[in-house]
């Protein structure tokens, strides 16, 4: 057996795709969490026969599946004001999902279950859309769903599957072939935290609000920007809910610590994915910086970044053309303020403690410590101000200026 991760021991050698433990027909692993919450596979020797199927659908296994340059590039959203406000930027994935659904295909995204964690489901009509729309910032776990893409491929079914490119690349090396009928997109991605650190962060809020959280959003368009929103039931189940909502995103230290790479899962410090090269026909992503590119374009509902990388994902963004709007742009705009496009995230010195602290010590502490933006109000004025000079038109001029300091 060569199973990289498992040969090495090294954890920048594993995203946790769990496409090994789905390839293996003799059971010889299995997917358990590590002290932080990451999901990383287990080797039973004694079951195992060498059969190397482990190591060749291994997305971080040598070679790595070959990538596509963008061919196209585009500043997109959808002509739906209310699928925008409900998605995480321009609402693409929403546009391009119902298209694939109006096949009779299957759509494989994350969603959160019952108990808050989030998984990769399978849905097949548009009033299961919902629960796959929004990003989550946590690594969703793929469960069996690479088997179940498989099965529904073989059927002749058409899937559209959404995930991290890690997850991409881990579907495709499971498949080991393409199939005409299968669509993919990537997120352009800024790494995943664990579900232990999410649990603990919701188990926080739950404290400070006396109930049960309900509902979760990490992208709630309604104040100013994103931020996260959620209900709170109680104290007693079944009891009134009241709606928290973060005026400002930074102001959470979930997603401080998440914005600020204090908590990611080691591989994607060391992730080969982040990269202009892309494993999906299509990439969705935020397109950070698209004031500057296109400053009449009305950005009130989030604008999405979208790249067509494959022929299939050219013909997809003809397909739902009437349905989106599509600005061309260039990758060169692209990259400029979305660098998980081209680096992966850089890894802070105190990631090293992190998830020990909040062993040893609580969430509140790192709350109180780590995951605290110091100065609140100088992060408002900043905020601010770039949105005074985008209004203006001044930012790239500013920009530019700085940079020349
Ligand atoms: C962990 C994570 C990190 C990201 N980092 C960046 C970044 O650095 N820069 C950037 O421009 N964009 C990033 N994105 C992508 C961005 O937030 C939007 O998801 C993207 O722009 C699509 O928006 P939309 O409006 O088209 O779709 P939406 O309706 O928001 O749909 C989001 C899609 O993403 C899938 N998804 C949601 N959460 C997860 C998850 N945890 N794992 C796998 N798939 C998931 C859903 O299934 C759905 O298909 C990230 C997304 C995630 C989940
Ligand atoms: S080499 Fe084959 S039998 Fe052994 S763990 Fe890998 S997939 Fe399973
Ligand atoms: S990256 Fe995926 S396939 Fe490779 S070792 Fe980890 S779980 Fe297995
Ligand atoms: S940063 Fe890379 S390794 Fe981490 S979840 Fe994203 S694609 Fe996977």
């Amino acid at each position: 057996m060569k199973l990289k991760y498992i040969v090495t021991g090294n954890k920048d050698h594993c995203c946790g795709c769990r496409a090994c433990e789905q390839a293996c027909h003799a059971a010889a692993l299995s997917m358990k969490p590590d002290g932080e919450g990451f999901l990383y596979p287990v080797f039973d020797e004694a079951r195992c026969v060498d059969c190397g199927l482990c190591e060749r659908v291994c997305p971080m296994g040598d070679p790595l599946l070959p990538v596509d340059e963008p061919a196209e590039v585009y500043a997109a959203k959808s002509r739906s004001e209310k699928l925008c406000m409900s998605s995480s930027s321009g609402g693409l994935f929403s546009e391009i999902a119902l298209h694939v659904l109006e096949k009779s295909g299957a759509v494989f995204g994350a969603a959160f279950a019952g108990d808050g964690s989030v998984h990769h489901v399978a849905v097949e009509s548009a009033d299961g859309l919902g629960l796959l729309r929004g990003s989550k910032y946590v690594q969703s776990d793929i469960g069996d769903c690479y088997s179940r893409v498989r099965d529904f491929l073989k059927a002749g079914r058409w899937v559209y599957f959404v995930g991290t490119p890690c997850q991409v690349a881990g579907l495709r090396k499971f498949l080991r072939k393409e199939y005409d009928r299968l669509l993919t997109s990537d997120l352009v991605c800024h790494g995943v935290p664990s579900q232990k650190m999410f649990a603990a962060y919701k188990e926080w809020e739950e404290r400070r609000h006396g109930g049960k959280i309900r509902e979760f959003s990490f992208r709630n368009l309604k104040g100013w920007g994103h931020s996260i929103e959620f209900s709170i039931e109680g104290p007693q189940p079944g009891g009134t809910r009241k709606s928290v909502r973060y005026l400002f995103n930074e102001f959470s230290p979930y997603y401080h610590g998440f914005i600020h790479g204090l908590m990611t899962r080691p591989s994607c410090y060391a992730c080969p994915y982040a990269r202009t090269g892309r494993v999906g026909d299509l990439t969705l992503a935020d397109y950070w910086g698209v004031a500057d590119v296109f400053p009449k374009l009305d950005r009130r509902h989030g604008v999405s970044l979208l790249l067509a990388n494959t022929d299939k994902g050219k013909s997809l963004l003809r397909a739902i053309s009437p349905r989106v709007e599509l600005h061309r742009s260039g990758l060169a705009d692209a990259v400029r303020e979305n660098w998980n496009l081209a680096h992966p995230t850089p890894k802070p010195q105190e990631r090293a403690d992190v998830y020990r602290l909040l062993d040893e010590r609580s969430f509140d502490y790192l709350a109180k410590t780590l995951f605290r933006y110091p100065h609140k109000w100088l992060w408002v004025l900043r905020y601010a101000g770039v949105k005074v000079l985008e209004f203006l038109h001044l930012k790239p001029v500013v920009k530019r200026l700085l940079k020349h300091r």
